[in-house]
C-alpha cells in the first residue's frame, strides 16, 4: 500500500463534497477496490467511506418494484423480505455472489459502479428494467448506465445512491460460475413482464453486460432456444472458455432460465 487519505462522512452532503477534491474515490465494500489499490491500479489519494451514510441504506417497496440503496450490501438483499417478494430470482442473485466474506462487505452500488464484465448485478438491473438513482439527482435508465468494460454513465465523484428494479411476474437467475474467482463465466437473468420477455447476459462479452433480443423474440413467441442462433462474435476468449462455447452457454442458460422462472 502507499500513503492516502481516508474520510468517513456521515452524510451525503458532506460525501459529496469530499468526493468533488481532486484524487477522491469512494470506498464502499472494498471487495473490488482494495485488491485494486493492491496491485497499484488504482491510486486514490482519497479515499470517502461511503459505508456510513444514512441515504444509502434501504430497502423498500415501491408502486411496481423494488428500491434498494446504493450501499445495501449482498447479504441484506439476498435476505430482504421486500425483495423476496417483489424479486426472488434478485435475492437468490445476490445470495451466489461470491462467498459469505464478499457478500457480507459488497454492495450494489459498489458492483455496478464497478461494472466488472463478470459481474452478476448488472445482468438483474438490465433484465429488471432497472433505474439507477445517483448523488447528482439524476435517474440512469439501466440501458444508459453500463457503456461498456468498467464504463458508466457515472460523472467523476458522483455516487449511486439507489437502484429500483421492476418486479416481474416471472424470473431466474442462472449461473455458471467461474470455479476460481465464483464470477459469472455466463450468467443471463430472464425475466417476464406483461409485455414481454427481457434477457440479460453477463460475463461473456468483452464489452460487458447486454441483452439478447433473438432469445427475447423467442420467448415471446414460444419459439424453441434451441434454434436461435447465438453469435460467438464480440464474446470473451480466456483459458476459461472460447467465444463458441460461451455462446453456447447463453442458449442453454438462457433455456435453462425460462423452464426455471417463479
Ligand atoms: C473473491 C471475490 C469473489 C467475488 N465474486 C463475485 C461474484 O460472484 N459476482 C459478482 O458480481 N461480484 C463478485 N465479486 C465482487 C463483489 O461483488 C464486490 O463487492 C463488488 O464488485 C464491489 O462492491 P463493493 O461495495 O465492495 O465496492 P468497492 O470495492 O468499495 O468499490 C468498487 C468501485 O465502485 C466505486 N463505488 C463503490 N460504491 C459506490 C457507489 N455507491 N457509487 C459510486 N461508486 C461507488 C468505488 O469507488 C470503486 O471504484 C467478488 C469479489 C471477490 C473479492
Amino acid at each position: 500500500m502507499y500513503n492516502f487519505e481516508y474520510a468517513k462522512p456521515d452524510n451525503l452532503e458532506t460525501a459529496k463534497s469530499l468526493m468533488a477534491r481532486e484524487g477522491a474515490q469512494a470506498l464502499a465494500g472494498g471487495q473490488s477496490l482494495t485488491p485494486t489499490m493492491k496491485q497499484r491500479l488504482a491510486q486514490p489519494e482519497l479515499l470517502v467511506d461511503i459505508t456510513g451514510l444514512p441515504e444509502l441504506k434501504g430497502v423498500a417497496r415501491v408502486d411496481g418494484g423494488v428500491r434498494i440503496g446504493g450501499g445495501v450490501r449482498h447479504v441484506e438483499v439476498e435476505r430482504s423480505a421486500e425483495v423476496q417478494a417483489a424479486a426472488p430470482a434478485l435475492a437468490q442473485l445476490a445470495g451466489k455472489i461470491g462467498d459469505p466474506q464478499v457478500r457480507n462487505r459488497g454492495t450494489l452500488g459498489g458492483s455496478i459502479a464497478n461494472n466488472d464484465p463478470s459481474a452478476c448485478y448488472p445482468a438483474a438491473v438490465l433484465a429488471l428494467d432497472g433505474v439507477v438513482s445517483t448523488s447528482n439527482g439524476r435517474d440512469i435508465a439501466a440501458a444508459d448506465f453500463f457503456q461498456g468494460l468498467y464504463e458508466t454513465a457515472l460523472e467523476e465523484g458522483e455516487l449511486v445512491t439507489a437502484v429500483t428494479f421492476k418486479a416481474p411476474m416471472r424470473a431466474a437467475w442462472m449461473k455458471f460460475p467461474q470455479p476460481a474467482s465464483r464470477f459469472s463465466l455466463v450468467g443471463v437473468f430472464v425475466a417476464q413482464f406483461a409485455d414481454g420477455h427481457r434477457v440479460a447476459v453477463t460475463g461473456a462479452s468483452e464489452s460487458g453486460v447486454f441483452r439478447h433480443g433473438d432469445l427475447e423474440a423467442a420467448l415471446n413467441t414460444g419459439g424453441d432456444l434451441d434454434s436461435v442462433a447465438v453469435s460467438p462474435s464480440g464474446l470473451i476468449a480466456d483459458l476459461h472458455g472460447t467465444p463458441e462455447y460461451r455462446a453456447n452457454l447463453i442458449r442453454v442458460q438462457a433455456k435453462r432460465g425460462a423452464a426455471a422462472m417463479v
